[in-house]
């Protein structure tokens, strides 16, 4: 879509939201309105708020993290993110931090598009890259980068420099997250210093996921990543954030492997009120949490005392000015 289209677009949606909020119950419009990014200060932007299926008319997951107009970090890197974070106006040579929460395709596929969208960039310093440990089926960090990226048989071994500094290419530094049930681990930056983003092994089924916690200064954006709710160790990681994005891909009632994988309404509500953050982001929309979303909101309200928004790709919402 043409940036002027999409911007007619958002004024649209932006005057739809006024009138919603002054005619029509607030559970039905709860939607980000601040502007995408804040020159000054801490802007979190939804890149993709959709899931694995092409039926939802969005992108898989992805999410930026602006600081001061820069685009610093980018958690998960789903089917469509590429696009958005061009639409977005994010640069790749800004990035300090990419985090792959997991490696199912709607939150890790379209790395190696952006990756060769670097290679156009004049980026030299390195660029950290955090994800999970293995569990076969699945292939811990290192191993997924190798399988695209190593010679003679990685599948864009012709992007290799990524790996080691050759063609002009900046290095990746993989940060593999081991699983340890009762640890944070810190994978960028210092206690002390003015960013800092840890991570959290989540339960999501068999498949090893990680929640990440980016904190600038005094404010925090918690991304739970794909998981079922179930680990009280969550509460504490997500203690106090300004904003929690949690996902919201099953309704409530949900059972069997759905169940496994993700937590229901009621569960996410209950956590964010547990961990007591300040905001609320709902994302990782699929067309059966989209039928009767209202109704999955409120049951979130129910739980949670605090702000609830519903995502939409290329939202923004502040964190500080
Ligand atoms: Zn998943």
């Amino acid at each position: 879509m043409r940036a002027s289209v999409r911007q007619q677009i958002r004024r649209l949606q932006r005057a739809i939201l006024l009138l919603c909020i002054a005619f029509v119950a607030p559970v039905a419009c709860a939607k980000a309105v601040d502007s995408c990014p804040v020159e000054k200060g801490v802007t979190l932007q939804i890149l993709g708020s959709g899931g694995p299926i092409a039926d939802d008319g969005r992108a898989s997951a992805g999410y930026l993290v602006w600081v001061d107009g820069e685009s610093k970090v980018m958690i998960d890197t789903g089917g469509g993110t590429f696009l958005r974070f061009g639409e977005a106006g994010a640069k790749f040579a800004s990035l300090d931090f990419i985090g792959l929460s997991h490696f199912h395709t709607d939150h890790s596929a379209d790395l190696p598009a952006l990756l060769k969208s670097g290679y156009f960039s004049d980026r030299q310093r390195s660029l950290i890259v955090a994800g999970p440990d293995a569990s076969a089926p699945f292939p811990g960090l290192a191993t997924y980068l190798d399988s695209m990226l190593a010679k003679p048989n990685g599948a864009y071994a012709y992007l290799s420099g990524y790996l080691d500094g050759t063609g002009g290419l900046p290095n990746i530094e993989p940060f593999e997250v081991e699983k340890d049930k009762s640890a944070a681990v810190t994978v960028f930056g210092e206690e002390d210093g003015e960013m800092q983003i840890s991570a959290l092994h989540v339960p999501h089924g068999i498949v090893p996921a990680l929640a990440f916690r980016v904190r600038i200064g005094a404010a925090s954006v918690v991304f739970a990543s794909d998981q079922n709710g179930d680990d009280p160790a969550f509460v504490e990681f997500a203690k106090n954030a300004t904003i929690l994005v949690m996902h919201m891909p099953v309704p409530e009632g949900v059972s069997g492997a759905g169940r496994k994988l993700h937590a229901p309404p009621s569960v996410i509500g209950s956590i964010a009120q547990q961990a007591g953050v300040g905001t609320l982001v709902l994302s990782h929309l699929m067309a059966r949490s989209l039928k009767n979303l209202d109704n999955h909101v409120e049951i979130v309200k129910a739980n949670y005392d605090g702000r609830v928004i519903v995502a939409n790709d290329l939202d923004c919402i502040t964190l500080k000015k």
